[in-house]
């Protein structure tokens, strides 16, 4: 490939960037001014015009999938497969050193990484095994004081707790938690990062082999990297790699997990002589969205500064929809959805962006109800959730004492005491008996075989179940839900473990009383009890399952998550004050600041349209609060917007009715005919026989093969004609 076909599709800026000599450089530049863009040619630049081994070339990135992403853009306009080359993200490439010199790093050959749930088990048999009681020392707090320690490069040795008993304890933590780890040979993510760091700082001549390898080091998404990740880097460059590193600061969302804008500024104090390289031309969204997103992070104060343009026309307005509740905002969006399917648009070309992951539920709901599919990047579904289906054991167990799924599942979550011996037990006897595990458990009790602690214990939790089973039996649903957080335990629980994931579990579980709550029973279903049809409509739900990754699915992430993304529709939801800015950015002043960015990376996602929408009135995390709208939603100027409101067809009444299929396309009678073979998705084939009702009253009588004669509301059914 010859060297203008490689500036071809570059403005002048990025072909500055691109083409510069051999020297480090800063490309700092606003969203969608095409920073991964010139990222990549660069690569291919070294390669071809410089004739620079793409042996010599290491590339950093953030996520997994935008390391995928660069390697194929690379090979495209390289022509060939990049094979081994050292592109990935941080931990990838740190894990990558590690494994070739296993012995340099101290570490077995064998050894294993592990995540996050691993690492919080290990802990909480280190805190059994010191006597320290968890509810003073959250293992999940532990976890988060030893990844910070090592964030910042620091080991046990290097920390001075002071006359600090709770910081010499969590001191004393970490030094048993890594000796354990050692001895194991495991290596948790943040350990992975500091042993690549400090395999540079005492193995010099490992460091001296890839100084003298590395001679070209690019790094994107620049804004998030935190203290050890700066620090490798610097360490790997020495004194003559030439490192690029592309960013932007209006872009840094991570702070609140230890990554330091200031290492932007740090970097041209540590690499004197880079050239800066500003990239003003914005190549993705129409200039409403643009302009729109420019005056947003215009009201941050300490901006380096920049200013986007674009040649791209105005394009559409964004529409702000403010919506009479959060199903009322579910329903705009996926109808909109719809509407662009309909017209041949790709569901793969849609976002949906929201601050919290709980959010996602209602939207899910929407999306199911109306039938598209869709994907959840980077998470799971709702009711795949870990603490949802620790929530739905409880109730599983309450419903029928003996789901043994369900009894596994809780019996000892929260800990209460009941270990894996005394579970064999109960196990075995279940299996020799041909019991359920609840009833073996009875007949253990009976018996008197279980004695002691472990007796107690596992009474303890089968009185849980029973007194939880008799109170909840006159509760309305969600009452019921409420209170299986609460006195099992799990609330506390997760309340207690601190951290955003452990805060995302709490809102997770408070979601799952508004699910209760806003659950109608189908009457199909009406003479199965109201908690077993809400427990197989979440069985169902999570069933369904991811779409492949070969659907053409909606994709729903975090904010957080779409970070260097881009889609032709955007759907930013929930952007009401108190849940963007979340509660508690606003209790917290400073995070005020780092939540515009977010706005502003979510914004900057857009393409061609973009819709932001909030709702009057919000049932969320189990309670219902009357919200306004967004401060960020007053900081776009109207010149850019166009606000729908809701429309008259939509009253509060016919909202009632959750997703139901819109009035008006609810014919007076039932669009089936008397003899007319149909499907259920539950109840298979059937004829029909009768009709009664009109508009969405109507109901349909069919008689079907294996589930004899019903009465279905032909607006919930989803009856197939065939
Ligand atoms: P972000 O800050 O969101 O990571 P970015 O600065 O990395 O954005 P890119 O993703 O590289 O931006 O580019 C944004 C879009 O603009 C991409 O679709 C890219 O292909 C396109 N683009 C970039 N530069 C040009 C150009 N000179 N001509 C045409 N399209 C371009
Ligand atoms: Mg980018």
């Amino acid at each position: 490939m010859d060297v203008s076909s490689l500036l071809d599709g570059l403005n002048e800026m990025q072909r500055e960037a691109v083409g510069a000599p051999l020297s480090s450089m800063l490309v700092l530049a606003g969203a969608g001014s095409g920073k991964t863009r010139v990222l990549t040619h660069r690569i291919a630049w070294l390669m071809q015009v410089e004739q620079q081994s793409p042996y010599s070339i290491l590339a950093v990135t953030f996520t997994n999938k935008a390391a995928a992403e660069m390697r194929e853009r690379v090979e495209k306009v390289v022509g060939t497969n990049m094979g081994r080359m050292w592109i990935g993200t941080f931990h990838g490439l740190a894990h990558r050193l590690l494994r070739t010199h296993y012995q340099d790093a101290n570490l077995p050959q064998s050894f294993q990484i592990i995540d996050s749930d691993d690492q919080l088990r290990l802990l909480k048999r280190i805190l059994k095994s010191l006597n320290l009681d968890e509810k003073q020392y959250p293992p999940r707090q532990c976890q988060g004081y030893i990844n910070g320690k090592k964030d910042q490069g620091l080991r046990p040795k290097h920390i001075d707790a002071g006359n600090f008993p709770i910081e010499q304890n969590l001191l004393n933590i970490y030094k048993i938690y890594q000796e354990s780890c050692d001895r194991a040979g495991l290596v948790d993510f943040a350990e992975i990062l500091l042993r690549a760091h400090e395999l540079w700082l005492n193995k010099p001549h490992v460091l001296a082999h890839y100084q003298e390898r590395f001679k070209h080091i690019l790094v994107d998404e620049f804004q998030d990297t935190n203290a050890i990740q700066y620090a490798w880097i610097r360490v790997l460059a020495g004194k003559s790699a030439n490192v690029m590193i592309v960013g932007d600061d209006d872009q840094s969302i991570y702070g609140w997990r230890g990554a330091q804008v200031e290492n932007l500024h740090r970097f041209l104090t540590d690499f004197p002589g880079s050239n800066t390289v500003r990239l003003e031309q914005n190549y993705r969204s129409t200039a409403n969205i643009l302009n729109a997103s420019n005056e947003l992070i215009a009201n941050n104060p300490e901006r380096l500064g920049k200013k986007l343009w674009t040649e791209d026309k105005a394009g559409e307005p964004i529409a702000i929809y403010c919506a009479f509740n959060e199903m009322d905002e579910a329903r705009f969006i996926v109808g909109k959805m719809a509407e662009w399917h309909a017209k041949g648009g790709n569901l793969a070309d849609c976002a949906i962006l929201y601050r919290s992951n709980a959010q996602s539920r209602v939207l899910e709901e929407a999306l199911l109800h109306k039938g598209l599919a869709y994907r959840i990047y980077g998470g799971l579904r709702f009711f795949e959730r870990q603490e949802i289906k620790d929530a739905m054991g409880y109730m599983r167990l309450i419903n029928n004492k003996d789901d043994d799924a369900a009894f596994e599942r809780v019996v000892n979550t929260p800990t209460r005491g009941i270990g894996n011996r005394t579970l064999e037990i109960i196990r075995s006897t279940a299996r020799q008996q041909e019991m359920t595990m609840w009833q073996a458990s009875v007949r253990l009790m009976e018996e008197k075989v279980l004695t002691g602690r472990a007796a107690n214990a596992v009474n303890g939790f089968m009185d849980l179940v029973i007194g939880m089973r008799t109170d909840t039996s006159d509760m309305s649903l969600y009452s019921m839900a409420d209170t299986v957080i609460q006195r099992s335990g799990l609330r506390a629980m997760y309340e207690a473990e601190k951290g955003e994931k452990a805060q995302s579990r709490v809102e997770n579980l408070n979601e799952l009383v508004t699910a209760a709550r806003s659950f109608e029973m189908p009457e199909e279903l009406e003479d199965m009890g109201e908690l077993n049809a809400f427990l197989s409509h979440a069985a169902l739900e999570a069933g369904e399952g991811q779409a492949d990754k070969f659907t053409d699915a909606v994709q729903l992430m975090t904010l957080h998550s779409a970070k260097g993304l881009e889609f032709p529709v955007v759907f930013m939801a929930g952007v009401e004050e108190g849940i963007f800015p979340s509660k508690m950015a606003l209790d917290e002043g400073d995070r005020l600041d780092e939540e515009r960015r977010l706005c502003y990376v979510g914004m900057t996602r857009a393409m061609q349209k973009l819709y932001i929408s909030y709702a009057e009135s919000r049932r969320i995390y189990g309670r219902e609060d009357y919200a306004s709208p967004s401060r960020f939603i007053g900081e776009i100027p109207s010149e850019y917007v166009e606000e729908i409101r809701m429309k008259a067809s939509v009253s509060a009444p016919a909202m009632s009715s959750r997703f139901n299929v819109p009035r008006q396309s609810i014919a007076n009678d039932s669009g089936f005919k008397v003899g007319q073979k149909v499907k259920h998705f539950k109840f298979g084939q059937g004829i029909v026989t009768d009709f009664e009702g009109t508009a969405d009253k109507a109901r349909v009588q069919v008689n079907f093969t294996d589930f004899g004669s019903k009465w279905l509301l032909v607006s919930l059914a989803k009856l197939e004609a065939c």
